[in-house]
């Protein structure tokens, strides 16, 4: 079916939010004729003034182990918004949903309340393919979301590894959450997240475990101030309550502590510097998947691999001759234009 895209864009703009959800699934989709619709979309979008890098809305990310309480601390946080009158997109970057096709982030049944805040929207991951993929419609969504007046955007990602660098790459402010941990166990927290952490709440501090998570915090204050160096900003390490929406307030003060410091040009910079990590993000994630995709290379794959388990040929050569059927491929396909989506 065709997209009226014009349609579309008014009913972004209005906030309409059947118009959110529509405009959310075109840009999800990987058909050819919805990709066309979905740039059209966004290119209109985000040729808005203020929009892109000058867009008014706070972005932040939110990661963390699951169990740690990352939807309950969304919805005890965006429940908190939309009373102080903002409006709250909560959207989800999780590479499972890859593999299984289901999502366990921004699942609506895990924040029963905000799911049902008129001023909240909140959507799932999508199961895009790859992690590639999925960064690129959250990104896309969070685009469409802006434009429709949502000004905090919230993106859930679990803390496995890559989503979380690439996550922290489409915020303006990466919020870690984590429990009460000490000693040892700190060395169990990747050097990895502290790095791309710029603000960090160890959650759960309530009850018996309150004093726990405070000596946790500390902890966790002096291993940041090792990795960080000085004059940076210096990552705060707060506790929080997110079941009993203690100190909810408190960890959101530093997100925009965060944000103050970086200061208007400074998160403009920032997010100029992310817009083109992604593209070339985008540019290998595609030729990523061209390259599994390449006729030439699939046909001489299974040979090579033998070849190479068994010690027949090094891996330089293996490379050399992917490499090669794949150039032929593109060399073809460059040939007979019509069939260049093929690859
Ligand atoms: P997620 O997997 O990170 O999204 O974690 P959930 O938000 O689903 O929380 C996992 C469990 O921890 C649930 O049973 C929550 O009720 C509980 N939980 C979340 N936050 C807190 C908290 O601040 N204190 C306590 N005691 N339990 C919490």
């Amino acid at each position: 079916m065709k997209v009226d895209v014009g349609a579309l864009v008014d009913g972004v703009r209005d906030g309409q939010r059947a118009a959110v959800a529509r405009a959310i699934t075109l840009v999800e989709s990987s058909k050819r004729e919805r990709r066309e619709a979905a740039r059209e979309l966004l290119t209109t979008l985000t040729a808005d003034p203020g929009s892109g890098v000058h867009s008014p809305a706070v972005r932040v990310g939110i990661s963390g182990v699951p169990g740690v309480g990352k939807s309950t601390f969304i919805e005890a946080l965006g429940s908190r918004l939309t009373a102080a009158g903002h409006r709250v997109g909560v959207l989800a970057v999780d590479p499972s949903s890859v593999r299984t096709g289901g999502s366990v982030l921004g699942d609506k049944t895990r924040m029963a309340q905000l799911s049902a805040d008129p001023h909240a929207y909140i959507r799932p991951s999508p199961s895009a393919g790859t992690l590639g993929g999925v960064a690129r419609a959250t990104v896309q969504a969070m685009s469409v979301l802006e434009a429709a007046g949502y000004d905090v955007v919230l993106v859930e990602t679990v803390g496995v590894g890559q989503s979380e660098v690439t996550v922290a790459g489409m915020v303006d402010t990466f919020l870690f959450l984590t429990l009460a941990r000490t000693g040892d166990q700190l060395q169990g927290i990747k050097k990895g997240i502290l790095e791309i952490a710029d603000v960090i709440a160890v959650n759960k501090a309530d009850g018996d475990h309150e004093g726990e998570a405070r000596v946790a915090a500390r902890e966790l204050a002096s291993a940041m101030r090792l990795v960080r160096g000085h004059g940076e900003w210096a990552p705060p390490v707060v506790t929080c309550s997110a079941l009993h929406d203690l100190r909810v307030d408190d960890v959101w003060d530093r997100v925009l502590q965060h944000r103050d410091h970086l200061g208007a040009d400074g998160l403009a910079d920032k997010r100029a510097q992310q817009q083109l990590d992604f593209t070339w993000a985008l540019v290998r994630d595609e030729l990523d998947q061209r390259l599994r995709h390449s006729p030439g290379v699939r046909a001489i794959r299974d040979g090579v691999r033998a070849e190479v388990l068994a010690g027949e040929i090094p891996a330089t050569l293996a490379a050399d001759r992917l490499l090669a059927a794949y150039d032929q491929g593109s060399e073809e396909a460059r040939e007979v234009p019509e069939e260049a989506g093929e690859i």
